[in-house]
């Protein structure tokens, strides 16, 4: 499969905003945007003017590296969302939301989603009580996420857990922290994600 493997904040400055690709590093002022917020590149810093197309295509490419997403499996959720019910641009959000890789992030049980996949297909987590190392695993609503009894003294889970206690767990899930574990309430709403995307952007693009 086709990986990037150049540096991930240079994403963070092509999209002009914070992916939090890095964990806590994201967090703190060594992150790349709070430094250099502009684009990559010998050009980054000449001024430019978008089209509309341009700036539809920047907000796609923004939301697909966020979720650590190549253009065909990013491709895929927007045709589910499109049949599902609802609006569409809302319904892909929470579809990317369900993966198991991202819950697992928002759970806390990593510090980005990157380490969230690594995580998932190292067999580390439970779902419901059962293996799971499919990262795009779609997680309901009531089910319950949990780390493997016996990664439970892993460094880098203990110290995300606690980074994440820092930082705030989603009000959609709940985390029973004894037994490394957290349940899905229910799939969080659109005001509840409050990272900067315009996903009527990426539907209008798809749409053309
Ligand atoms: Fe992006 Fe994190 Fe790097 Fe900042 S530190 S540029 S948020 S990946």
């Amino acid at each position: 499969m086709a990986r990037y493997t150049d540096s991930v904040c240079r994403l963070c400055r092509r999209e002009g905003s914070k992916l939090f690709l890095k964990g806590e590093r994201c967090y703190t002022d060594k992150c790349a945007i709070e430094r250099r917020n502009y684009p990559p590149g010998q050009h980054g810093q000449a001024r430019s003017k978008f089209s509309e197309y341009a700036v539809q295509l920047r907000e796609k490419q923004k939301v697909k590296r966020m979720y650590g997403l190549l253009e065909d499996q990013f491709r895929r959720y927007f045709e589910l969302a499109e049949r599902q019910k609802g609006i569409t641009g809302e319904n892909l959000l929470i579809l990317l939301e369900q993966r198991l890789d991202n819950m697992a992030y928002r759970m806390g049980f990593a510090t980005s989603r990157a380490e969230a996949r690594q995580l998932v297909r190292h067999g580390h987590l439970r779902v419901d009580g059962k293996k799971v190392d499919i990262p795009s695993y779609r997680v309901k609503p009531g089910q319950v996420v949990s780390i493997r009894e016996r990664s439970r003294t892993v460094a880098r889970i203990l110290e995300a857990l606690e980074q994440a206690e820092r930082r705030g767990i989603p009000d959609w899930l709940e985390i029973q922290k004894e037994s490394f574990s957290a349940r899905v309430k229910a799939l969080p709403t659109r005001a509840e994600l409050t990272m900067p995307i315009n996903e009527k952007l990426v539907v209008e693009l798809y749409s053309k």
